[in-house]
């Protein structure tokens, strides 16, 4: 399936939507189309010595608000219309989890698995000065971070980039998110995408009329997932249903092929028998099975979490699970979408589902631009006032609480659990809103409501703007 297809889908989704909003077409149009595209071509030096030309791409989706915001994907199926389209979701996630970023997206065409660390940096690099040449990068202008193929590491040597060359601007850090700790990144963005995926999925689920409809019962316990991708996404998705949600991991599928076991299988396990053996298959207790097979296997739950357009015409068909959960970008097709929402199926978008990953990073930004750790400055004073609090009580009651209880109650929050916290209430509530919108405006489906609530947000952003003349 090629990028045009999926290009071809938001684009779809996006009509289907705006077809129920009351905004003028013009202003509709604006929100649609894609503000800005550098598309560049730039010579590196392969590790032999030799010249290789890199393709690379930055699409800046909707100026609506600044800066903008969205990962760089390093793939060799990258294309223009692929960043374009990822670039629009990345505009609409923003306005549904009310994070205040217009939606942009980064592409480079080389295959990082096969590259050297040295190669990549020098690419890493490269590209980060030609988007500082172009103005494509900057704390209040785009600000980038990871995506599919792409981690901490490039996010370390982009902003080393940048501090270099732009050694006097202030609040430097905050050029990209999603950096390593000890370069002024927050605690909890590598698990924030598949962590939010799990709050969404729950939130979803949690809605006794919505696992009725299905024939579910309420909750994730015990509910069947099967995961397409053990990447930084699917992996913390799936454990956090795992250990939080208590539901069962039937079978898990990547590159080399698929493993399924029916009772379940633990995918913290999984993972450390891929690092130490290159493979998911061979792992004790499970079959190996065909990867694009398990897809269609008896399932509640399907979480694609790797690349876009993996269920369309040709499988939606056959697809068992009950629920399909877009951890990755444009995992359904439009072709798709139609088949499994005329069956019944209950597909959650991945606008929402996934927005875990920049609701963090804005809180990395907001870090950045304060110079201070949001723990720094509340959690002494709040581990004070919890103290005076327990003395008080304990006086009252003439009683003592046990020391483990004791010290839960009394210490302040850490970074972690601030951020978590954060990201739980917005996932949450976003969620909340969708549902109303879906029931409230009787729309056909949950992917409906939330591009019609995001595209809403900022339609009517864009209409007090004016017009610049
Ligand atoms: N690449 C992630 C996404 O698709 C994160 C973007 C960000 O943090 O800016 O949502």
């Amino acid at each position: 399936m090629s990028a045009g297809a999926f290009y071809e889908s938001v684009h779809g989704y996006f009509d289907r939507a705006a077809a129920y909003s009351r905004f003028e077409p013009g202003i509709l149009k604006q929100v649609k189309d894609c503000n800005a595209v550098y598309r560049m071509k730039f010579p590196v030096r392969n590790d032999d010595g030799s010249v290789r030309v890199v393709e690379a791409f930055r699409a800046e989706h909707s100026f609506h608000r600044l800066p903008t915001k969205g990962g760089i994907r390093f793939s060799r199926m990258v294309s223009l219309n692929e960043t374009i389209a990822l670039a629009a979701l990345m505009t609409y996630k923003c306005a549904l989890v009310g994070v205040p970023f217009g939606g942009a997206k980064g592409g480079v065409k080389i295959s990082p698995a096969q590259e050297s660390e040295g190669f990549r940096e020098r690419v890493t690099r490269r590209y980060t000065a030609e988007l500082i040449r172009k103005n494509f990068i900057g704390p209040d202008i785009d600000v980038p971070a990871p995506d599919y193929g792409t981690g901490e590491q490039e996010m370390g040597w982009i902003v080393d980039t940048y501090k270099n060359i732009r050694m006097n601007e202030p609040n430097i850090y905050a050029c990209v998110t999603g950096k390593p700790l000890a370069m002024q990144g927050i605690p909890g963005r590598t698990q924030a995408t598949g962590q939010g995926v799990y709050f969404g999925l729950r939130s979803c689920l949690d809605q006794a009329e919505v696992a009725k409809k299905l024939g579910l019962t309420p909750g994730l316990a015990g509910k069947r997932v099967i995961l397409q991708g053990l990447g930084k996404v699917g992996f913390h998705a799936a454990k956090h249903l795992q250990e939080d949600g208590r539901a069962l991991i039937v079978g898990v599928s990547e590159q080399e092929g698929g493993v399924y076991n029916a009772d379940g299988l633990d995918v913290v396990a999984l993972l450390r028998h891929r690092q130490e053996t290159g493979s998911i298959l061979g792992f004790p207790g499970t079959e190996s099975v065909d990867r694009g097979a398990l897809l269609e296997f008896s399932c509640d739950i399907l979480i694609p979490a790797a690349l876009e357009n993996q269920i369309t015409a040709k499988n939606a068909e056959r697809i068992q699970a009950k629920v399909i959960a877009e951890a990755a970008n444009g995992p359904v097709d439009q072709a798709g979408d139609t088949i499994l929402c005329r069956r019944g199926c209950l597909v959650i978008p991945d606008l929402f589902l996934n927005a875990g990953g920049v609701t963090v990073s804005y809180f990395e930004w907001l870090k950045n631009r304060a110079g201070v750790s949001f723990d720094r400055m509340i959690s002494r004073h709040e581990e004070l006032s919890n103290r005076h609090m327990l003395a008080a009580m304990e006086t009252l009651t003439g009683q003592q609480l046990p020391g483990s209880d004791r010290d839960r109650l009394i210490h302040g929050p850490d970074e972690l659990r601030l951020v978590v916290s954060a990201l739980e209430q917005t996932m949450t509530r976003a969620y909340e809103r969708i549902h109303e919108v879906w029931l409230q405006r009787d729309l056909p489906d949950l992917r409906t409501a939330a591009f019609l609530l995001a595209i809403e947000r900022v339609a009517e952003s864009y209409s007090h703007h004016g017009i610049f003349p």
